[in-house]
């Protein structure tokens, strides 16, 4: 299966059967996966389903033309920034310029001089390769290397869908830092960010792969845990909480730092809102505050029900 494979998927569009055998066996030692179309409506399809790494799209084809596939390929969120090379029989002038105008990356004209289309091949995975690691950074806070907020909204949605969908549990936490504003007026914001970013390392050493933890801001954390049941999620928070509890810092020694925990979890149903979920984290998040802070609050309730309330501190 090609989802499962580490190669780049290169999805090849183009109605001739004879230049897929041609290009499986010029691109065979090449590090990438060859998938076969032979036309452009079924290619459009097939590269929204494999979210391919590049496309080699043929222009000249019975049912739907290249110029016309690289049209809707680049009208559509999923697809525009799937890199394309357009290869055709025709080396008109026109033809190269209104490919490259559509939004093709490269222009390769047929037959094919095999060395110069496996390097253009090459070039455009490294292109795709480097637009998605600064897609990668964009979702990275830059102080701790956790996801940021964008990435947990983004990725909450998701979540709540495909937990509604399957039947999935999923837990939301919110985790606050106790009394910062005071450590970072007592020892410095420096201390502070070495607070946040000891503290970010230990939560991305404790929680599982599959999780998925953010900073939401300032010194305020979420913390996305998949299929997990309320018991484990907190043993798992426990463990964080009280191994922060007895972290001892270089710049403070004497001043211990604690985190506050509201959490949100329990069978999917009516809670395919994603603030619904956040709301009740942040209100059982607050409750933990009231309550003393250095502790881990459930949120009881149906979250749609949850009352909006204040910050505290
Ligand atoms: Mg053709």
């Amino acid at each position: 299966m090609h989802e499962q494979s580490t190669k780049p998927v290169v999805l090849l569009i183009d109605d001739a059967i004879d230049i897929h055998r041609l290009l499986e066996t010029r691109l065979r030692a090449e590090d990438l996966e060859l998938v076969s179309i032979l036309r452009g409506a079924e290619g459009l399809e097939t590269a929204k389903r494999i979210n391919p790494a590049l496309i080699l799209l043929d222009l000249n084809m019975p049912d739907m033309d290249g110029f016309e596939v690289l049209r809707l390929l680049k009208a559509d969120p999923q697809t525009v920034d799937t890199p394309v090379i357009v290869i055709s029989g025709s080396d008109q002038t026109a033809d190269k310029v209104t490919g490259l105008d559509l939004g093709a990356i490269d222009y390769v004209c047929k037959p094919f001089n095999f060395p110069e289309l496996r390097a253009r091949v090459r070039a455009a995975l490294r292109i795709h390769h480097l637009m998605q690691l600064l897609a990668q950074k964009a979702h990275i806070d830059g102080l701790t290397g956790l996801w940021n907020r964008q990435h947990f909204d983004e990725r909450l949605a998701e979540e709540v869908a495909a937990c509604e969908r399957n039947d999935r549990s999923l837990t939301v936490v919110l985790c606050d830092l106790d009394n910062f504003k005071s450590l970072n007026d007592s020892y410095g914001h420096a201390a502070g960010d070495a607070v946040l970013q000891g503290f970010s390392r230990q939560l991305g050493q404790l929680i599982r792969r599959t999780d998925i933890a953010c900073r939401y801001g300032g010194e305020e954390f979420a913390i996305i845990l998949r299929d997990t049941d309320a018991a484990s999620a907190m043993s798992l928070l426990e463990r964080i909480r009280s191994e922060l509890a007895s972290m001892v810092w270089p710049r403070h020694p004497e001043r211990s730092v604690t985190a506050s925990f509201g959490l949100c979890d329990g069978p999917p149903g009516a809670r395919n809102d994603p603030n619904a979920w956040v709301e009740a984290a942040d209100k059982a998040l607050y409750q933990a505050k009231e309550a003393g802070r250095n502790r881990i609050v459930v949120a009881g309730g149906n979250p749609g029900d949850a009352m909006p309330l204040a910050k505290a501190g």
